[in-house]
C-alpha cells in the first residue's frame, strides 16, 4: 500500500475486522468502481480475548489487500477505550485532514458495544469539527460532505438505503478470512466472545436477508441520518411486484 493524499471515502472502525465485516462489499465494490477508499481503524486489538496486537494487525493488512483499499491506517487508542475526548477527536481531525475523504462510513450509534457507540459519536464530532478553519490541528480545514453509519447484525433497525454487493460477495468472505486468529479454535473461548460464533454465517445471512428486502442476493445496509434526495422515480430499482 503506497502513500495516499486523497481519498473518496475513508471506513473508520472501532475494531479491525469492523469495516470488513460490517461494510465490506461497499468497500470492494466501491474500489471496483475506481474511487479511492481507505480504513481508518480506532484500536489494535490488545484487549482481544483471541489474537495480539501484532497478529491482529498482520490479518488487516491481508485483509485490505483482499478488498484492495489503498490506504489502512489505526489510530493506536487503548482498546476497550474508544472514549469521546478532546484528545481523541484532535487525532481523528489530524487523519481526516490529511486524507481528505469525501465520504465517511462509520458504525450505526446505538447497538452494544460501547467501543461502535463512542467511535460514532467521535467521528460525527471530528467531521464537524475538522471543517472549522480555526481549529488549529494538522493540515488545513477540510470536511468530508457524508457520514453514512453502516449497521451491526442486529434487529430492529431500518437502513436508509442499500448496497448491492451480489458481485463482491466472495470477495468480502475472502477478506474476512484473513482474520484467522478471530476463528481457529475457537470452542474454549466461544463463552467469553460469542458473537464469534460461525461468523461466516452470520455475514452470509444478514448480507443475505438485506438482498432479500431489495432482490438482489447479497446487499449491506446504511443509515443516513439526512433524506435521500432522488432525480427521478423512474429509475427505482426495487419494483413493487
Ligand atoms: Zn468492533
Amino acid at each position: 500500500m503506497k502513500e495516499i493524499t486523497e481519498l473518496d471515502i475513508l471506513a473508520i472502525g472501532a475494531h479491525r475486522d469492523d469495516c470488513d465485516i460490517m461494510a465490506g462489499g461497499t468497500i470492494i465494490k466501491m474500489n471496483d468502481m475506481g474511487y479511492k477508499v481507505g480504513i481508518l481503524d480506532l484500536t489494535q486489538g490488545e484487549m482481544g480475548t483471541r489474537g495480539n496486537a501484532e497478529i491482529r494487525e498482520k490479518e488487516a493488512f491481508c485483509s485490505a489487500c483482499c478488498m484492495g483499499v489503498v490506504h489502512r491506517e489505526n489510530l493506536s487508542l487503548p482498546d476497550t477505550r474508544v472514549e469521546v475526548t478532546f484528545e481523541n477527536r484532535i487525532k481523528m481531525i489530524e487523519v481526516i485532514r490529511r486524507l481528505k475523504p469525501k465520504v465517511i462510513l462509520a458504525p450505526y450509534w446505538d447497538q452494544k458495544h460501547p467501543d461502535h457507540v463512542h467511535t460514532a459519536e467521535l467521528v460525527k464530532e471530528a467531521v464537524f469539527y475538522s471543517g472549522l478553519k480555526k481549529y488549529d490541528v494538522g493540515e488545513g480545514p477540510h470536511r468530508p460532505r457524508k457520514i453514512l453509519y453502516y449497521l451491526p447484525f442486529s434487529y430492529g433497525i431500518t437502513p436508509s438505503f442499500f448496497m448491492d454487493i451480489s458481485e463482491q460477495f466472495e470477495r468480502k468472505l475472502a477478506a474476512i478470512k484473513c482474520f484467522y486468529s478471530q476463528f481457529v479454535d475457537i470452542q474454549a473461548d466461544l463463552h467469553l466472545t460469542p458473537y464469534l460464533d460461525g461468523i461466516l454465517e452470520k455475514v452470509e445471512y444478514y448480507n443475505g436477508y438485506f438482498g432479500r428486502a431489495v432482490k438482489v442476493k447479497y446487499a449491506e445496509g446504511f443509515v443516513s441520518t439526512e433524506p435521500i434526495l432522488l432525480d427521478s422515480i423512474m429509475d427505482m430499482k426495487v419494483h413493487t411486484f
